[in-house]
């Protein structure tokens, strides 16, 4: 009997209240630990605030926590996200871009909630504030807030219909391409994927630009991929020099994502993730 992978389950793909997720960092690193996950990347969108507590946590767990980030872009190539791991979390340059994109998210999100209000629904900047928690905001919030007034039946609904991006709400973001974003990433010494290639536009002309200017690794292993999508991404890796990664992308919301430990990654992800880190710091 051949036994194709014997490890532990690794999620490179998780966000917390930081973001917009659900639970709390720390509660979150005991949700993946109970579920068995021994590697966990936070990976809240434009933000490392959740890390500290992250870290603290996996610590007392005996699960590694790997610093990251997820950048949204705004382009001609869709929704194409990078994941960005081994983020410095106190690289202060970095944070001052980050910080940018966060103030950018919460100006779209006001002008989002002055549509809905004109659109008649009553939505208040106040209450997504409060639902967001001090997280990096973003159209999650905005669902939630449409949901607790019963403007929509679901969370998803709300997606679907109201702020979705041909909906009468939506408001496009200002932000990073994707190639800035890989830069981004690159330039203070971070390892970039590309999340969930599926939403990208014309993804086979994107990727060698992105490669171009250092991406590394690409989101093979995700809950809402088919296995001949899966299939797809692999042979994307393989032609592109690229790591497969993976992960829930869990949000906490039922509606959203896998469970945490959920989707498959191989175990040899960190080690090849690890070795991107090393080529691109010139180190041995
Ligand atoms: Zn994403
Ligand atoms: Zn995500």
């Amino acid at each position: 009997m051949v036994r194709l992978s014997v490890g532990y389950p690794i999620d490179l793909h998780t966000h917390s209240l930081r973001s917009d997720g659900a639970l709390t960092p720390d509660d979150l690193v005991r949700r993946a630990a109970a579920r068995g996950v021994r590697v966990q990347a936070l990976s809240d969108h434009d933000t490392l605030a959740g890390v500290g507590e992250a870290m603290r946590a996996g610590a007392e767990l005996g699960l590694r926590i790997i610093p990251s980030t997820e950048l949204n872009t705004e382009s001609e190539w869709g929704d194409a996200h990078v994941l960005g791991y081994f983020i410095d979390p106190a690289d202060a340059a970095l944070e001052e871009r980050l910080r940018w994109l966060r103030e950018n998210r919460g100006r779209r999100v006001e002008l989002m909630v002055a549509k809905l209000n004109e659109l008649g629904y009553a939505i208040t900047l106040d209450r997504v504030l409060e639902i967001a928690q001090g997280g990096a905001l973003g159209r999650p919030h905005l669902a939630q807030a449409l949901l607790e007034k019963g403007y929509v039946r679901s969370y998803d609904e709300a997606f679907r219909t109201i702020i979705a991006k041909e909906g009468p709400a939506y408001v496009s973001r200002v932000g990073l391409t994707p190639l800035e974003a890989v830069e981004l990433v690159r330039t203070h010494g971070g390892v970039p994927s590309l999340a969930h290639p599926g939403t990208v536009e014309r993804l086979e002309e994107l990727i060698p630009k992105l490669v171009a200017v250092g991406l590394a690794g690409i989101e093979c292993f995700y809950a809402e991929h088919s296995p001949s999508w899966t299939a797809h991404c692999l042979a994307l890796a393989r032609a592109h020099d690229l790591v497969p990664t993976g992960g829930s992308d869990f949000h906490g919301r039922s509606e959203h994502g896998a469970d945490l430990g959920a989707v498959f990654v191989p175990p040899e992800t960190i080690e090849l993730l690890e070795a991107r880190r090393a080529r691109s710091q010139g180190l041995p």
